[in-house]
């Protein structure tokens, strides 16, 4: 077993070598990057980011303009495939910094502080962790799934299995950030498919950034019609509902 005092400075030494890769300056405030853990972000930025602890729908999360609705529109609609959607804050400021940082810009090692970030949550217990999978194209652009690779902390953490493969990507979509309000359902149907057994069993689905929640009702429609027993959505952030449009 390794000794904690050395991983640290396996951690340090791995810090110090990104930092010579990387801008030692922290892209968000400009000072110097002084941490090992979510470089280049620094540690008084990385303070800023908050957990969303505003009105919200119980269902899907969805934050609401008034405490006193409960539940969002769409989720009163048509009941969602989900039992319930858990994400850490809001797509702004440094959590969205740091999720393009990782998503677009490449810094893998920020997976790891935004795994943990997500473990905090009050995630109900699972059989299973799926990540949403990425189009062909994007994982051959970036060359990694910035999803799976949060999913593998978080699995690290909570010790419920990483299901890599259960979820699968059958045709390539529009970012969903490309397309806008009903376009986007139209976008994700039947875009994924379910290639292993999931039958009975209770899973986590984890995705980075929520928007119109199109993407996760469908992810989970698809794990439900294939016999899961339950889905929960664990995200890192979610958009207000007025970028959405
Ligand atoms: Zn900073
Ligand atoms: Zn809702």
């Amino acid at each position: 077993m390794k000794s904690p005092i050395k991983t640290y400075r396996q951690m340090r030494l791995f810090g110090n070598l990104l930092n010579i890769f990387f801008p030692s300056k922290c892209p968000i405030c400009g000072n110097r990057s002084d941490s090992y853990l979510h470089n280049p972000i620094c540690a008084s930025c990385w303070k800023e980011i908050k957990r969303y602890s505003g009105p919200a729908c119980k269902i899907c999360g969805m934050p609401t303009v008034s405490a006193h609705t409960a539940t969002c529109e769409l989720c009163l609609k048509e009941g969602p495939p989900f039992s319930k959607v858990l994400y850490y804050g809001i797509y702004e400021g440094t959590l969205k910094e740091a999720i393009h940082l990782l998503k677009f810009n490449g810094v893998k090692s920020l997976s790891k502080p935004l795994g943990l970030m997500l473990s905090e949550l009050q995630i109900p217990n699972a059989d299973g962790i799926v990540p949403v999978p990425l189009n062909h194209k994007n994982l051959k652009q970036r060359e990694f799934n910035q999803t799976a690779s949060i999913s593998r902390h978080l699995s690290k953490e909570l010790k419920i299995p990483l299901m890599l493969n259960v979820l699968k990507k059958t045709k390539d979509t529009l970012p969903q950030t490309d397309v806008t309000g009903k376009e986007r359902l139209k976008n994700v149907k039947n875009a994924f498919k379910v290639s292993s057994m999931v039958e009975g069993l209770n899973l986590l689905l984890v995705d980075d950034v929520i928007t119109t929640g199109a993407t996760i009702r469908e992810c989970a429609k698809v794990l439900m019609n294939a016999g899961a027993e339950s889905v929960n959505v664990v995200a890192l952030a979610r958009s207000m509902p007025r970028q959405n449009t």
